[in-house]
């Protein structure tokens, strides 16, 4: 038997040793020169390549019914894999790095069990189409033709395109049968309506609440960076894949900031904290008291733009400060995009769950096709969620084909 796994990323390199028995010969097929580019890429170089923390719900798929992939049982066996193939965890906070911490220990771990197991990787070949002739997979290559008994594929998603995930088999699957959900970036930086350009290079540790037509949806705590017309940074990463996705459907996603959050919940509250301030420093200037938990451009935005000068705040109106308090605590983003798949982390959408066996990842409209990685509708949260996510469902897959002997 014959298996091709098209796509040496993470969850290729994983389902290929998983897949590979005595019985089973299995070829990578990568058009890259080498495979596993983007491992190299993740966590800037260090690779968060798993969390403490997984569940169902760090994850975002249209599928309802994700517990039956995402569950301790899976989890536990992805980890102990890892743990055996000499990947050597440094946990900080919760997220694994490996000990090196060098994505390039990661991606050689994995390089080294495929080729200790047999499996064989064919590098700058891409694969153009797939068909299927009297049960064998025909995958046509710019280096010929292939013919396998199963097929794994693990070609990610839209994401970093220059690292070979472009979505170029999406239509081949689409042909076979397989609805693929509409892919759009995730984990990617979020355009906003207001003009805010001046906080350019503004970095701030922040409490971003995100509302979908009015309604509050999720609140995320860590460092928001805004940019030249947008804004990004973990926090903002983490509520985006909702938030994009409620865009395709023209729905309104507004965030609103709380720069302050560990100083006050509320504007009552930083009013209180602004008055307390001025006492203790016998009537500074305003810009002093906001200077001292605010950057700068933060401090110049917000005065300027509320009209306010920088007297004493006895001086300043109550309604003046009200306002202030209110744009400090709860300040109003509209979101009108997205910074694009060249610097989305990851991908949300892709082919659809219901058309896969969720326990095998075997295709329900075509025999002996899996599938794993990036390429499914299911995007994870920042934090190693979605290296996990490859690992797993390549394990999954691989496992799939290599015990399965139809
Ligand atoms: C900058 C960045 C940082 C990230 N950091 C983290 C992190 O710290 N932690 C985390 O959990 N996740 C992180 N991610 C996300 C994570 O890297 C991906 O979700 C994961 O690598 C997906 O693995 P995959 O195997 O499904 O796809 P990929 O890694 O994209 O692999 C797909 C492979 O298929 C090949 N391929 C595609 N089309 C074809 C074709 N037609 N023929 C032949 N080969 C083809 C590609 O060249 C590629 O090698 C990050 C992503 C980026 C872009």
């Amino acid at each position: 038997m014959r298996t091709i796994v098209i796509g040496g990323g993470s969850s290729g390199l994983i389902a290929s040793i998983h897949a590979k028995t005595s019985t089973n010969e299995v070829i990578i097929l990568e058009r890259n020169y080498t495979c596993g580019k983007k491992i190299l890429m993740t966590g800037n170089g260090h690779c968060n390549y798993f969390h403490t923390n997984i569940t169902k719900d760090n994850y975002f798929s249209s599928y309802t019914m994700l517990e039956n992939l995402i569950n301790k049982e899976n989890i536990s066996k992805t980890l102990k894999f890892l743990d055996g193939i000499g990947i050597i965890p440094k946990i900080k906070d919760g997220y694994y790095y490996p000990y090196s911490n060098q994505a390039i220990s990661v991606l050689n771990a994995l390089t080294e069990e495929a080729k200790k197991k047999g499996v064989k990787i064919v590098t700058n070949t891409f694969v153009s189409n797939i068909k299927k002739e009297n049960n064998l997979f025909i995958i046509e290559t710019n280096n010929g033709e292939y013919q396998a008994d199963k097929l794994i594929v693990s070609v990610g998603g839209l994401s970093y395109p220059k690292s070979g995930s472009d979505g170029s088999l999406y239509q081949i699957l689409e042909r076979l049968g397989h609805n693929i959900i509409r892919p759009l970036p995730a984990l990617v930086g979020l355009k906003t309506k207001e003009n805010v350009k001046v906080l350019k290079g503004v970095r701030s540790d922040a409490l971003v609440t995100h509302f979908e037509n009015g309604m509050m949806v999720r609140k995320e705590v860590g460092e928001i960076q805004h940019n030249e017309d947008s804004i990004s940074g973990i926090c903002i990463m983490q509520l985006s894949s909702k938030i994009v996705r409620g865009l395709d459907k023209n729905l309104e996603e507004e965030i609103h900031i709380n720069y302050v959050h560990d100083i006050a919940k509320t504007k009552e509250k930083f009013l209180n904290f602004l008055y307390t301030q001025n006492k203790l420093l016998d009537g500074p200037l305003i810009a002093s008291i906001l200077d001292q938990v605010l950057n700068y451009k933060l401090t110049n935005y917000f005065l300027k733009t509320l009209k306010i000068p920088n007297l004493p705040i006895d001086k300043i109106s109550y309604e003046k400060l009200l306002s202030l308090s209110e744009n400090i605590t709860n300040f109003k983003l509209t979101i009108i995009g997205d910074n694009g798949f060249s610097s989305s982390q990851v991908t949300s959408g892709g082919v659809s769950l219901s058309d896969i066996n969720i326990n095998t990842l075997e295709s329900k409209k075509v025999n002996n096709l899996y599938f794993c990685g990036e390429v499914l509708d299911v995007s994870g949260d920042c934090g190693g969620y979605n290296l996990a996510f490859a690992f797993l469902s390549g394990i999954i897959a691989g496992k799939s084909v290599g015990d399965n002997k139809k």
